[in-house]
């Protein structure tokens, strides 16, 4: 986004306007963060802001400053269209292609209001007029600081924005250490403690809120962790068996990808997970260092995402993708061995 498209936004929000923000399926943390953070902004600046996921999201973000407000796609198409057809201007934000935003996908494509991106995933799309897209940003939340800043409004920043954009980058980043945490990310944090956010409070919110069956969970999924020394890869597979036996709830199984990485010499983790409603395997992958998890997912599991982190799917059973995945891994024996 240069100079000349901060100006035209600028202009766009110089009077009030009906607006939607939405976001990607299955929100994270940084998708309900810089949504809501979002919203608190433009809504403080006179306009009238609502943000539509397309479905449910963990319980251990139902808590975030706004989070009662969202409407859910799934369970209001009627509300949520009717606020679509409405809207001047659309933000979509933390994904890079319509796809990404599940059954809201058709209505966004018809839509004919002002489309404004702002997203840090890989390769993204240009279905908006106005794109503020950074694929070195550690998280969305930083961004839409970063674009709360470029219309001189900081000082515009309550203790509830401060919240809001706190946790996403927090979840983004690993509790700030992945190697999209830069100095100016620290700095960005350092202002939402001064604008209010309770640091503590936050990382208690979001991590310390486990169930014992999700705990539970975690015994299942490590004992079905496997390791492939050769290939420096780890993975885990959790089937609907497992999940039902364990009261499974959306969210339960955010992060257990990362047991896989923190195997001493392990590059490339994955997490395959079957949810037989959707009728896919959801696939989780992540690597350290140079290897291409993003490249990696596109060109075998429909998916993408970043560099060290992404997402994908697969069709076929949860036996038959982890044979496809080991039939796969010889062909990449060089690139995880370097
Ligand atoms: P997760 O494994 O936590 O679901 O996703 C990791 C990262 O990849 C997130 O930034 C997420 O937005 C992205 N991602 C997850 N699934 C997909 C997918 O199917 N396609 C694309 N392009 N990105 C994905
Ligand atoms: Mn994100």
């Amino acid at each position: 986004m240069d100079t000349s498209d901060t100006n035209k936004i600028k202009e766009l929000l110089s009077t009030a306007k009906n607006i939607v923000i939405t976001t990607h399926k299955n929100p994270d943390g940084d998708a309900i963060g810089s949504s809501l953070a979002l919203s608190h902004y433009l809504n403080s600046i006179g306009h009238s802001a609502t943000v539509i996921t397309p479905n449910d999201y963990p319980e251990f973000l139902k808590w975030i400053p706004g989070e009662s407000s969202i409407v859910k796609y799934d369970s209001s198409v009627k509300t949520a269209n009717i606020m679509i057809d409405n809207a001047d201007l659309i933000f979509t934000l933390d994904f890079n292609h319509l796809s990404r935003s599940g059954d809201l996908e058709t209505i966004l494509e018809k839509a004919k209001s002002t489309f404004i991106m702002i997203d840090h995933h890989q390769q993204p799309d240009t279905y908006a007029k106005y794109m503020y897209s950074d694929t070195g940003m550690s998280s969305t939340c930083q961004m839409v600081y970063h674009f709360i800043e470029k219309l001189n409004d900081l000082d515009k920043i309550t203790p509830e924005i401060a919240t809001c954009i706190y946790v996403g980058i927090m979840t983004d980043t690993g509790s700030f250490r992945f190697r999209s945490t830069t100095s100016t990310t620290h700095k960005v944090i350092a202002d939402l403690i001064d604008h209010g956010a309770d640091n503590t409070q936050i990382h208690e919110k979001i991590y310390d809120t486990n169930t014992l069956s999700r705990i539970q969970l975690k015994g299942i999924a490590l004992n079905n962790l496997k390791v492939l020394p050769e290939y420096k890869t780890a993975y885990i597979t959790i089937s609907q068996k497992e999940l039902d036996q364990n009261s499974f709830k959306k969210g339960d199984t955010e992060g257990f990808v990362n047991i896989g990485l923190s195997i001493e010499g392990i590059k490339f983790a994955l997490i395959f997970i079957e949810n037989k409603g959707d009728a896919i395997i959801k696939i989780s992958l992540r690597s350290k260092g140079d290897f291409s998890v993003n490249d990696f997912s596109r060109n075998h599991f429909e998916g993408g995402g970043h560099h060290n982190a992404a997402g994908g799917r697969s069709y076929l059973s949860l036996n038959d993708t982890v044979e496809k995945f080991i039939s796969i891994l010889p062909s990449y024996k060089n690139a995880l061995n370097q």
